[in-house]
């Protein structure tokens, strides 16, 4: 059945999912309303663990399933596997996989989210055919190697350069912070092409093969425990030219454009996630003195809060193209609601939420306290983010740089 545009109608795309993901996965609404039921794990930044491999196996195995069903991108060109829907319909999927007990998917979120719509918008023909059905599919797994020791929030200070060689360039120098780059196939990478521009004029970009020679790739241990990010290092890496996304010298743009979409997606798919509030809802039902007032003031505001923020993010995305500055504000919400959850949680649980009494979804949420401050950073600080939304939103006099 189709509505008045001829779009498929979204109730009966709804249907379409279900029966796509049921056929793969069970239905956990049920489970989850059981207290002490499944794994109590909450987790809100990815954790390399035991495993992993095979984790990343059954995603892409999933992936492959949604693809065959047509589900695969669902508001992206049909040309590349899309079905061409308006944003609504991607987001009424990512509603109905966060019923279902699926693999977890947080290392594509650089592939599926932000590398695909950043291709869409600077790369060539050639580099679209060969790389966006792969990425949505799982069968190519990318990460983003922007960060540096020494460049950060100002990232256009970077210092890894490449140098022109023959039919390619030669590339030098060290990323870090880059997350699941040990479970990468591809790199976008950025580095300095022209040391004598203004240095937002003087950057290239690459998607870079992660099994070329002269990379290495070492895994940094982080305060949770894990280690979902790595360090890597470049030493006479070369490049095709073809690998090149965008014009020499114009990897700013192309960077600006991975950024805005990267905080779309920690905005819409990590920070208010339905089923976290739900489990923040039980805590306090289980765990928690129901009669006390406080603490069901704030969990009343952190349910409606979360809405409100969803909603907010929706408006923003209503449209679809390549999201504007005002996303910065989805990061902001979800992670200032995040750090909520955080003081929420430990004022119900006393000192079961740093020692482990091994009482069922007690000492699991120390796991958001503990990954809650690299949330805040990656993607954009939180002090970056609000200088974005009065600069670039409420057009505020600038910060003095
Ligand atoms: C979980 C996680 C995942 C990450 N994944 C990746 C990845 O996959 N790839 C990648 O390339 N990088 C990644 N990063 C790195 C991340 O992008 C950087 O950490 C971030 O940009 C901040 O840079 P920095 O750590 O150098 O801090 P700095 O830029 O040195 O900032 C230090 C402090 O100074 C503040 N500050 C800096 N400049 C200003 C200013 N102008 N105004 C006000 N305050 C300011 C910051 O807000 C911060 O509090 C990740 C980081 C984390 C925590």
């Amino acid at each position: 059945m189709t509505d008045h545009a001829g779009t498929l109608n979204i109730e009966e795309f709804r249907a379409e999912v279900v029966e796509a993901l049921s056929a793969v996965a069970v239905r956990r609404s049920d489970e989850r309303s059981q207290w002490g039921v499944g794994d109590d794990r909450v987790s809100v930044v990815a954790e390399r663990s035991e495993g992993e491999d095979e984790e990343l196996a059954a995603l892409r195995a999933y992936r492959a399933h949604l693809v065959a069903c047509g589900l695969g991108w669902v508001d992206g060109p049909a040309q590349f596997g899309g079905r061409d829907l308006p944003a609504e319909y991607a987001a009424a999927l990512r509603g109905l996989e966060a019923e279902f007990d699926l693999p977890d998917d947080s290392c594509l979120r650089f592939s599926v989210s932000t590398l695909t719509p950043t291709l869409l918008a600077h790369g060539s023909p050639v580099q679209q055919a060969a790389w966006l059905t792969r990425l949505r599919s799982a069968d190519l797994v990318a990460c983003q190697l922007y960060s540096e020791p020494d460049a950060g929030s100002d990232l256009a200070g970077l210092s890894t350069r490449a140098v022109r060689d023959g039919a390619g360039w030669r590339l030098n120098g060290q990323k870090v912070w880059s997350s699941g780059a040990h479970l990468s196939d591809v790199g976008l990478c950025i580095a300095r092409t022209s040391p004598d521009k203004p240095k937002h004029a003087g950057l290239t970009t690459f998607l870079i093969d992660l099994d070329s020679p002269g990379i290495e790739i070492r895994p940094i241990r982080q305060l949770t425990g894990g280690a979902s990010f790595d360090e890597v290092f470049l030493t006479d890496v070369y490049v095709p030219d073809e690998r090149r996304i965008g014009e020499p010298d114009a990897g700013w743009s192309v960077v600006v454009t991975s950024l805005l979409n990267e905080r779309s997606a920690i905005g819409t798919e990590v920070g208010v996630d339905e089923a976290l509030v739900e489990r923040l809802v039980d805590l306090a039902r289980h765990v928690g003195d129901p009669l006390d007032e406080r603490t069901r003031d704030a969990v009343a505001q952190i349910v409606t809060r979360a809405w409100a923020a969803r909603l907010t993010t929706a408006r923003f995305l209503e449209g679809g193209g390549v999201p504007g500055p005002e996303l910065a504000l989805s990061k902001l919400l979800a992670t200032d609601l995040l750090r909520t959850m955080s003081d929420v949680t430990a004022d119900i649980l006393g000192a079961a939420h740093v020692a482990d009494s091994g009482e069922w979804g007690t000492y699991a949420w120390s796991e958001l306290t503990l990954g809650l401050p690299g949330l805040r950073v990656g993607g954009g600080t939180d002090e970056i983010l609000k200088n974005t939304v009065g600069e670039r939103v409420l057009h505020l006099p600038k910060d003095a740089r």
